[in-house]
């Protein structure tokens, strides 16, 4: 695929499902550096499913970060863990079988341990500060917000 072809891939429904969906998914800032940003760009780790994506190909990223990545030629990969078997779920269901955010939850919620889940579903935005108070819990999976 050359430059042009991209960038008229980039313009198509399906790219723009994949967009959607990975901005449902991520609903917190920048993936790598955690700060807000105007302008988030969904950046592909990986070119080699061009109009067969997968969530493991993609991430969202702030523009400085974005920037960042391609100027140095940065190599990104997801950690497959629990949450990482989870999103990849609600991708596919979103981006491959026509599935709204709570239909593909669905699907997917049986993929986390129900006491991640449960956190995960808090909401995103508040990720950070569970992270800190999980840290300080004695008993981390059986935590009762
Ligand atoms: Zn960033
Ligand atoms: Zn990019």
């Amino acid at each position: 695929m050359n430059k042009q072809e991209y960038q008229e891939y980039l313009q198509s429904p399906h790219w723009k499902r994949c967009v959607y969906a990975m901005h449902q998914i991520r609903t917190e800032d920048c993936e790598l550096c955690s700060q807000p940003s105007e302008e988030y760009h969904i950046h592909h780790m990986s070119y080699e499913r061009i109009g067969n994506e997968q969530y493991s190909d993609l991430i969202k990223l702030c523009d400085k970060c974005h920037k960042y990545v391609h100027k140095n030629g940065v190599n990104i990969t997801r950690q497959k863990d629990a949450h990482f078997r989870y999103r990849e779920e609600m991708f596919y269901r979103m981006v491959y079988c026509g599935c709204d955010r709570a239909e593909a939850n669905e699907f997917a919620s049986d993929l986390v341990p129900s006491s991640e889940f449960h956190i995960h579903f808090i909401g995103d935005c508040m990720k950070e500060s569970m992270e800190r108070f999980m840290a300080r819990a004695k008993d981390p999976k059986n935590i009762i917000v």
